[in-house]
């Protein structure tokens, strides 16, 4: 089962990942992992994207493309795949056509956690930190015991990062509502793609995703 996982940040796609790979035992392939052994196996196209990274610049297309097929030509997807961070525009989505057409590997389908961003706002600008001890909260899904005091250390000063700020979160939100809308429509005229409620509780979210990938695996 050659599968694509796409949702927005926040909307629990590392959980369902993990669910899916336990269940169907296909290799979850992640951008971030896809670059890291590359580069630690010095191979020809991990050495080349180490080159740009290492300069503070945008590894290209090609390279990354290679990367990719470098990846999909492992013995491990024989029985499948998970692709996660990639595609992340049409140029990518048409080039892992070729790549997966060449290695024989096609898609099934891509399964998009779809959220509503009110609530990924809530989910992802919730966190904040202790100022004296690091102990992490979050506003909705854990707060402190006594609000305002810190379980583990007692103190008063809580911080959020940067990162965790409402204007930073919504632009993330943003570039990545804009990058994805071009790769659901690509995937949706080609029939394969799911879109699965994501705003429910994980056991659900996942009951859905059977329902999609039970019939492609043949269960
Ligand atoms: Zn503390």
């Amino acid at each position: 089962m050659n599968l694509i996982l796409m949702g927005l940040p926040g909307a629990g796609k590392g959980t369902q990942a993990e669910r899916i790979i336990d269940t169907y035992h296909i290799p979850h392939i992640s951008t971030g992992d896809m670059f890291r052994a590359a580069m630690k196996d010095q191979t020809e196209l991990g050495l080349k994207a180490k080159s740009f990274i290492d300069k503070g610049e945008l590894v290209p297309d090609e390279v990354t493309n290679g990367i990719v097929k470098d990846r999909l030509g492992e013995a491990d997807t024989k029985v499948g795949y998970l692709l996660d961070g990639f595609p992340r525009q049409i140029s990518q989505a048409e080039a892992l056509e070729a790549i997966t057409a060449e290695l024989n590997k096609p898609l099934d389908g891509v399964i998009n956690i779809d959220v509503d961003p009110a609530s990924l706002m809530e989910r992802l600008t919730g966190r904040f930190i202790c100022k004296t001890c690091g102990a992490t909260y979050h506003k909705v899904y854990n707060p402190p015991k006594v609000a305002g005091t810190c379980d583990r250390c007692g103190g008063h000063d809580f911080f959020q990062r940067d990162d965790d700020k409402p204007a930073t979160v919504k632009n993330r939100l943003a570039v990545n509502e804009k990058m994805n809308t071009p790769l659901l429509d690509f995937y949706s005229k080609k029939n394969l793609l799911f879109n699965v409620d994501g705003n429910r509780d994980i056991d659900e979210v996942f009951q859905d995703i059977r329902k999609v990938l039970d019939p492609l695996a043949g269960k």
